[in-house]
Order: C-alpha cells, then structure tokens, then sequence
C-alpha cells in the first residue's frame, strides 16, 4: 500500500476528485548528480492534482521552494541562491510504439510539460527532485559580471589583481596586432 501523502494516486483521484500535498523533503547535493551544489537546504513542495481533458490525463500544478550554496562556474566560489518556482504538469499514458517508431514521434510546444506515465502512482520526492534540477542554472554565476579565476596562477580576479594580468593582456594585443598586419599585407 502507497503512503498518499507522499504519492499522487491516479486511482485516489479517479474515485475521491482532486488532491493536494504538502510535502517538505531532504535532499542531498550527491543525489542531484551536479557538482555545482554546495549545499542544498529542504525543499518544500506543495501539489494539487486533479483529472486532465484527455482520457487517463491527470494536471498537476505547485511550487518548489528552497536555498542552496552554489559553487560560481567561472570563479568557484560558493554563493548563496534561493529558488522560489511554480510547475505545471501533465500526466499522460505512455504511448505503446514499437522501439524504432519512438524516435520519429514529435515534441511539439505543447508537449514540453508532458509527462509519460507507466505506474497510475507519482512518487512527490521525484517531483521535488526534478524541480531543483529545472531551477538550478546550467552555469551558475555568483555574480553577473564575475571576473573568474586568472587562468595562469588561478588567483580569484574578483578580490585580487594578482602580475600575470598585464602579461595575458600584452599578448591577447600582440595577436591582435598581427592579424590586423595580416589583414592590412592582404589588402595592399
Ligand atoms: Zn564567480
Ligand atoms: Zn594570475
């Protein structure tokens, strides 16, 4: 028997209507599977689900909420972010189609927030997790405008400015004014 609290149950909203969840969830950076986690403090979820247009369809609309340490991709220091977000899902039957057929079939817009279902039962821990992996930016940036690390002796160029600098510069000019000749020999 599935805990209702901690699944939405097709066949609990087939016989009693629609259902809602609240649910708050440890999860550990090692689970997520991205290094760019530090530290992830509980997720609150919050679901409310209830019966599609479609045949067998089931709308589930909530929110995620939660703070994490995010590790910059440019300077690697940690920072803190905090996620607030809203989702909107639809649950449908996977389609049954021969392996090869798979690859042929089209997501359009409208597909993007579909799900495909085998199991009538939607653990809300994997809702959870999921929501964080959508939340969490591909390249998270402490800021903006983040000088990252020097690529010679690695100092951390927002706090220091460390000799190498000029030197990289001199050269990143140095190749410049030789295309700039090359240009100007091809020209005359
Ligand atoms: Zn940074
Ligand atoms: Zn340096």
């Amino acid at each position: 028997m599935l805990d209702p609290r901690e699944f939405i149950i097709f066949d609990a909203i087939d016989k009693d209507g629609p259902q809602s969840y609240s649910r708050t969830y440890s999860i550990s950076p090692a689970e997520l599977g991205r290094y760019e986690i530090v530290n992830i403090g509980p997720v609150a979820l919050t679901a409310q689900a209830r019966k599609g247009d479609l045949p067998a369809e089931y709308v589930v609309d909530g929110s995620s909420k939660f703070t994490a340490d995010l590790a910059c991709s440019r300077c690697v220091e940690p920072y803190p972010f905090a996620s607030s977000s809203t989702f909107h899902l639809r649950f449908r039957p996977r389609p049954e189609l021969p392996q090869q057929e798979e690859a042929e079939v089209e997501i359009t817009p409208d597909a993007l927030d579909v799900e495909f279902y085998t199991e009538r039962a939607i653990p809300l821990r994997d809702l959870a997790l999921e929501q964080i992996q959508f939340s969490i930016p591909m390249k998270p940036l402490c800021e903006e405008n983040c000088l990252g690390l020097c690529p010679e002796c690695g100092a951390n160029r927002n706090r220091e400015t460390c000799a190498c600098e000029s030197s990289i510069v001199d050269e990143r000019w140095g190749a410049l004014r030789e295309i700039r000749q090359a240009i100007k020999k091809r020209e005359s």
